[in-house]
């Protein structure tokens, strides 16, 4: 309160104290007071309205005397008018709004809900790291390329040579020793849409509707030319199923078990090609490694020496530094 007065009234030459209040001689505490005692209190939306979930239809919407149907969740439909701060230009039909909890009369438009499927993933168009920019890892690379790149750009070999292509790769190994790395060179590399999902916030940010964002990834996955779904962390939905009874369970299991119904529902040969990340292989759920599914796996491992080296220059490679920095030798330590 005390720093109101001061922001308003500062007069020059005052010493600020250490609080950024005003020195307390300056202080209004009674007209202070009778200001919040005016204000009317900022009441959080919520509160006082409802949300409607969408589908707003509008009864004679070009007369004068417009009605919409509004259907509030859990509740029922309604036939409502506008409230006074509302114009008919501001609804449109099938919009969501905010409707007031004693008339349910419309008080807000609301923008458009937002997929929480795309709050969730990292959607690249096409990732800017290319295999260059992923040092050392060089078995790893050619796994990558052999099992996901090739049937991508070439399907025809595998159609001529009469074999299933991998649908997924499981990349395991420490964390940070370039798994997303690789994942989005190879998304670069095949032009493909690059989507990361992460496997713990699936099941903990989105309670009890894991199961549908999954869907909902994988139908996004299908109308891209071509996609890589990237589940990072995934251990945390695709452990070993123990059924303990725990109801939260559940919930993760619902998860696993649509992934691997997408997994079972694209075509080898199509355009999607699944990547799962982890650091606890063994505690992977065995459904996951069947065939058709997980049909490869690609260790990461600690980078050696040269490895190191190699990435020592590829990050530094932006950097202004001097010329003959010996990579070798930071390498070591
Ligand atoms: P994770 O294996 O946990 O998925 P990331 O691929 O996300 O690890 O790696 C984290 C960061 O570390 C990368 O963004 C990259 O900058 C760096 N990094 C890791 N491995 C390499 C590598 N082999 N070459 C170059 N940079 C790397």
């Amino acid at each position: 309160m005390g720093r109101r007065t001061y922001e308003r009234e500062k007069p020059e030459g005052i010493k600020e104290s250490d609080t950024g209040l005003a020195v307390p001689s300056q202080w209004d505490l009674v007209s202070d007071k009778q200001m919040t005692q005016a204000e009317q209190p900022l009441q959080s939306l919520s509160i006082d309205y409802i949300f409607h979930p969408g589908r707003t239809k509008i009864i004679n919407p070009n007369t004068g005397d417009a009605k919409y149907v509004i259907n509030v969740k859990q509740i029922a439909k309604f036939v409502v008018g506008l409230g006074d701060k509302v114009s008919p230009t501001d609804i449109e039909e099938g919009m969501r709004v905010g409707v007031d909890r004693n008339k349910y009369q419309i008080q807000i438009p609301l923008p458009p809900k937002i997929d929480p499927s795309v709050t969730m993933m990292t959607v690249e168009e096409k990732p800017d790291v290319t295999y260059n920019d992923v040092g050392g890892c060089k078995e790893q690379i050619e796994k990558m390329r052999e099992v996901v790149e090739l049937p991508m750009l070439h399907p025809e070999k595998f159609v001529k040579l009469g074999i299933d292509p991998p649908k997924g790769v499981l990349c395991y190994g420490p964390p940070g020793t370039g798994k997303t790395l690789l994942a989005r060179a190879v998304a670069n590399r095949t032009d493909a849409c690059f989507t990361r999902v992460i496997g713990s916030e699936l099941v903990q940010k989105y309670v009890g509707e894991g199961a549908r964002m999954v869907r909902e990834l994988f139908q996004m996955a299908r109308s891209k030319k071509a996609c890589i779904v990237f589940f990072d962390e995934v251990d945390a939905i695709g452990g070993a199923r123990f059924d303990d009874g725990v109801a939260g369970d559940n919930e993760v299991q619902r998860t696993m078990r649509e992934i691997v119904n997408q997994f079972d529902g694209f075509d080898a040969r199509g355009n999607i090609k699944v990547l799962m990340a982890t650091n606890r292989p063994d505690t992977l759920d065995p459904a996951l490694l069947r065939p058709g599914r997980l049909d490869r796996k690609v260790e990461f491992g600690l980078p050696d020496l040269e490895s190191r080296t190699q990435i020592f220059k590829i990050h530094t490679r932006t950097m202004n530094c001097e010329r003959d920095i010996r990579f070798e030798l930071l390498a070591r330590h």
